[in-house]
């Protein structure tokens, strides 16, 4: 018989289940605001990023349904070539009034706004200083720009500063990269301090505001805005696909940047446009964002109870700060088990394993929207607590 040249794999992925960590892929029905249908029962869904509730919103439908009667669903090209509709101008004109920023460009993903971004803006001889617990794409773009990566531990601004000094002169250019909001953990960067860091030592500032946006800071302008820093802040990266409901990514900043960007941004020059219906669908999210800001409201006053609950029952819920209230449990089999467990009593919570988290920090990730109800969460807590 032939050799098997992907035989390998066979071997590499019963170590990996034997540890807890494989995964698949699990379809879900119907979807409402705030809840799934999971094999024919409705569960309330705590594991998505739709923080505002509007993913689903009918007037975020219809706007796409417009937009894809007029336009087409596809975009059909790129951005530079024919892809970019007026759905897409009106759209990065909306995020650049709202971000306060002269321009936007748009991205197919967030995660390719982060590689495209970084790997545009530094190259070998350059160096990235990333927190550990930074978003993989913002990773992801350090190393594929063959930039020296000096990654800090979470959120340790003096570390970072003793690192800075020692490599002072050594590279040409310097980026600090950051999440605003933690993915997994939920809570927020030293976002003042490293914009004090970053003009020390003439380093550029990326903010990743993926979880940011719409959910934090005056009007929901994100984290550097919460932090006062966002005019400090001078790349700001952030993704249509979270509290905006749609899909694609976005970067913030002055034209001179985002023209920079347009010109040598690989992942927006190579990649066809984002389809112009989740172009207008954002767009219609962002207005609805700012125009209805007890969504926001909501969402800070449900997981403050939270936290406070479940603090006060012996959880760890870290440092979290908005909507994605971690429950850190440890060992991957266990953090299964409890979600099975909350499962079965109808709630719809991921189980957050190593990789995507530092090894011995599984947890449950509990992602919070508007369109919960009280009783959801209080439901959660009960069977949390176990009463
Ligand atoms: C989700 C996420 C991204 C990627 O955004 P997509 O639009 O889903 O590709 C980037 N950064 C952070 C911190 C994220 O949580």
């Amino acid at each position: 018989m032939a050799a098997d040249p992907l035989g390998w794999i066979d071997a590499e992925s019963a170590a990996w289940s034997q540890r807890g960590l494989a995964r698949r892929l699990a379809p879900h029905g119907t979807a409402i605001p705030g809840r799934q249908e999971r094999d024919g029962r409705m569960l309330v869904n705590f594991g998505s990023n739709d923080y505002l509730g509007l993913a689903a919103d009918p007037r975020v439908i219809a706007a796409a349904v417009r937009t894809a009667e007029l336009q087409g669903w596809g975009a059909g090209a790129s951005p530079l070539v024919t892809g970019w509709s007026n759905a897409h101008q009106s759209l990065s004109a909306d995020l650049a009034q709202f971000e306060q920023t002269e321009a936007v460009t748009l991205f197919p993903s967030g995660f390719a706004a982060n590689l495209g971004t970084i790997t545009a803006l530094v190259g070998p001889g350059d160096a990235v200083y990333a927190d550990r617990l930074n978003h993989a794409c913002l990773i992801d773009g350090a190393r594929l720009a063959g930039a020296r990566l000096r990654v800090y531990p979470h959120n340790d601004v003096s570390r970072l500063d003793t690192i800075l000094q020692r490599d002072r002169g050594r590279f040409r250019r310097s980026l600090i990269a950051t999440d605003g909001v933690f993915s997994m953990d939920g809570d927020l960067a030293p976002l003042a301090d490293l914009a004090d860091l970053a003009d020390r030592f003439e380093a550029m500032l990326l903010v990743d505001e993926a979880h940011g946006t719409g959910v934090f800071g005056p009007d929901g302008r994100g984290s550097a805005a919460a932090c006062g820093v966002a005019e400090r802040v001078s790349i700001r990266v952030g993704t249509l696909s979270k509290a905006l409901g749609s899909v694609g990514g976005f970067v913030a900043g002055s034209q001179r940047l985002i023209d920079w960007l347009i010109n040598r941004a690989r992942p927006l020059i190579y990649s066809t446009a984002l389809p112009p219906p989740a172009a207008a669908a954002a767009s219609q999210a962002l207005a609805i964002a700012q125009a209805e800001p007890w969504r926001r409201e909501r969402l800070h006053a449900m997981s403050a109870r939270l936290r406070q609950v479940l603090t006060t029952s012996g959880f760890d819920v870290g440092a979290s700060a908005g909507p994605i209230v971690p429950v850190l449990i440890g060992p991957p089999q266990q953090t299964l088990q409890l979600a099975e467990r909350l499962r079965n009593r109808g709630f719809l919570v991921p189980a957050i394993r190593p990789p995507t988290v530092p090894e011995g920090t599984a947890r449950l990730r509990i992602g919070l929207s508007a369109a919960h109800h009280d009783d959801d969460v209080s439901g959660l807590i009960d069977a949390l607590t176990g009463s």
